[in-house]
C-alpha cells in the first residue's frame, strides 16, 4: 500500500501524490506569539515533525515552512499593558516557542517566516484580488481591505459549508463599511497608536489569513503539497486562506491535514489550564523525550485528553524502550540503525500516519528483545535493536541519537564513575563477608536515587525515575 492521508477538504483518505516527483512541500500554521506555548500548541509541532521525518525517510526532499504570526490584537494589547513595543512581546514569545520545539526534538523548519517581514507580498496578493474583483478597500478611507465572499462561489468548500450558510466572520471589531457580513478583513486599517505599514489603500496591518497565503506562496509556490494546522483552524482561517489564494488564481494546498486538539478533563483548554501546562512546568514532571512520546503517541487526528497519569504512563512506556536499548548496548557495544524499517511499521505510518500502530511494532520489538537478552541470543538482540533505532529515529525518539543521547551525558559519566567506586567497595565488603556494610552501601545509593541490580554480568545501575 502506498502513502495516504485523510484530507480535510476531500473528507476522505487520499493517496499522496506529490506535485513534483521526489519532493514534498509542507506549510504548517505556526505560532501566534501572544504568550509562551503550552503543550496544546506544541502537539501540532510534534505531529508534523513526525510527518516530515517519515516523508524524509521515504526519500522525499521536504521543504517545510512553518510561519510565525508576530502581530495581532493580543500582542498589541499585551505590549500596551506592559508599556513596551509590540515587537518585544512577539520576540520573547517566539523565543519561548523555539526553545519548546527544540526541547521536544522538533527539527527546525526549512524556513520560518514572520508575518511582518512579508508586507510587500501581502500587498501584491491584495492587488491581484482587487484587480480580479474578489476584494475591495473600504469606502470610508479606514484602510481596511475586505475579501468579497459573495464573489467566490467555492467559499465554504474546505469547511464543508454552503456559501449561503457560512457563519459570519468573527475577525472584526470593525464593521466599517463591509459589504457583506461574511466578508473578512485582508488588511486592517490603522487605529491610533497601533503599529502600521503603508499600502496603496492606506496605512494598516496584516489580517491573519492573508499572511499565511502570502508566505506559503512565497516559499512553496502558487501550488504546494500539504497544508497543516490544528483542527480549530479549519474555519475561518484555512477556509479564508484557500479562498484568497484560489480566487487570485493560485492552486494553493493540494492536501489539508489537521491535528486534533488537547483537552483537559474532556474540556477544551482554558487559559488558566493552559498556564499549568506550559513547557517548563511539564518538564518538571517528565523528561523532554518522554513529553514528546506522550504528545506523539496518539493518532494526530484524535483529541488528547490530558492527565498526569497518562503522562506518567507514557514516560514508563518510553523507559521500557530505553531500558532495552541501554542493555543491548551494554551487551553488544555500538548498535547502528538498520537501513529499513519493518514492513508493519511502514504500513502503519503510510496509513494516515498511524503512530499508535507503529508504536505497537516498536514495543513488540522491545518485548522480543528482552526475551532474547535473557536467553543470551546476541544476534537476535542486535537485529531487533538496530531495527528499533531506525523506527525510533523516524518518530524522533531514538534514545541513542545525538538528539537525546547527549541529554545529561556529561553528568552521567561523572555519576557512572562515582557509582563504580561505591560498587567496588560493596564487592570488597562482600568479599570479606561484611554483608551489613555491603547492604549499607546499596541503601545509600538507593537513597540517592541510584537503583542497583545484580545481573550475571555483574551489578548494573540506573537512576530511579518518577
Ligand atoms: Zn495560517
Amino acid at each position: 500500500m502506498s502513502l495516504r492521508f485523510y484530507d480535510t477538504s476531500a473528507r476522505q483518505v487520499r493517496e499522496f501524490s506529490p506535485l513534483r516527483e521526489g519532493c514534498a512541500s509542507l506549510y504548517l500554521c505556526g505560532a501566534t506569539v501572544q504568550a509562551p506555548p503550552h503543550i496544546g500548541h506544541i502537539r501540532s509541532g510534534v505531529n508534523f515533525d513526525i510527518l516530515r521525518r517519515w516523508l524524509t525517510h521515504l526519500g522525499y526532499e521536504v521543504t517545510f515552512c512553518r510561519n510565525v504570526t508576530d502581530i495581532d490584537d493580543k500582542i498589541i494589547a499585551t505590549a500596551a499593558r506592559e508599556g513596551v513595543p509590540w515587537w518585544q512581546v512577539s520576540e520573547r514569545n517566539q523565543r519561548a516557542f523555539t526553545h519548546a520545539y527544540d526541547a521536544l526534538g522538533c527539527l527546525p523548519p526549512t524556513v520560518e517566516p514572520r508575518a511582518t517581514g512579508h508586507v510587500p507580498e501581502m500587498i501584491e496578493l491584495m492587488r491581484r484580488l482587487i484587480d480580479a474583483g474578489h476584494a475591495y478597500p473600504a469606502d470610508d478611507g479606514s484602510g481596511d481591505v475586505y475579501f468579497d465572499v459573495g464573489s467566490y462561489p467555492a467559499y465554504g468548500e474546505l469547511s464543508n459549508q454552503r456559501p449561503d450558510q457560512v457563519v459570519e466572520a468573527a475577525d472584526t471589531d470593525r464593521e466599517r463599511d463591509k459589504r457583506d457580513p461574511r466578508d473578512f478583513a485582508l488588511w486592517k486599517g490603522a487605529k491610533p497608536g497601533e503599529p502600521s505599514w503603508e499600502t496603496p489603500w492606506g496605512r494598516g496591518r496584516p489580517g491573519w489569513h492573508l499572511e499565511c497565503s502570502a508566505m506559503a506562496t512565497k516559499y512553496l509556490g502558487p501550488s504546494f503539497d500539504i497544508h497543516g494546522g490544528g483542527l480549530d483552524l479549519v474555519f475561518p482561517h484555512h477556509e479564508n486562506e484557500q479562498a484568497q489564494s484560489r480566487a487570485a488564481g493560485d492552486g494553493f494546498a493540494r492536501y489539508w491535514l489537521h491535528n486534533g486538539l488537547l483537552a483537559v478533563g474532556g474540556e477544551k483548554m482554558s487559559k488558566s489550564l493552559g498556564n499549568s501546562l506550559r513547557i517548563p512546568q511539564m518538564l518538571e514532571k517528565v523528561r523532554p523525550v518522554e513529553l514528546r512520546y506522550y504528545l506523539g503517541q496518539a493518532h494526530y487526528r484524535s483529541t488528547i485528553d490530558y492527565s498526569d497519569a497518562a503522562l506518567q504512563e507514557a514516560a514508563s512506556a518510553y523507559q521500557r524502550i530505553e531500558g532495552f536499548l541501554t542493555r543491548a548496548v551494554e551487551v553488544l557495544g555500538e548498535i547502528t540503525p538498520a537501513a529499513e524499517v519493518p514492513e508493519a511499521f511502514a504500513e502503519a505510518l503510510d496509513d494516515d500516519l498511524g503512530v499508535s500502530q507503529a508504536l505497537a511494532v516498536v514495543h513488540g520489538h522491545v518485548r522480543e528483545g528482552n526475551t532474547a537478552l535473557a536467553a543470551g541470543g546476541k544476534e537476535r538482540v542486535r537485529e531487533l535493536a538496530s531495527e528499533l533505532r531506525v523506527m525510533l529515529g523516524v518518530l524522533g525518539l531514538d534514545p541513542l541519537s545525538d538528539q537525546w543521547a547527549s541529554e545529561g551525558q556529561g553528568l552521567r559519566e561523572v555519576v557512572d564513575a562515582l557509582v563504580a567506586v561505591a560498587l567496588e567497595q560493596r564487592q570488597a565488603a562482600r568479599g570479606r563477608k561484611d554483608y551489613a556494610a555491603a547492604d549499607a552501601i546499596r541503601d545509600r545509593l538507593t537513597e540517592a536515587g541510584v537503583v542497583v541490580e545484580d545481573t550475571p554480568q555483574g551489578p548494573r545501575w540506573d537512576l530511579r525515575r518518577g
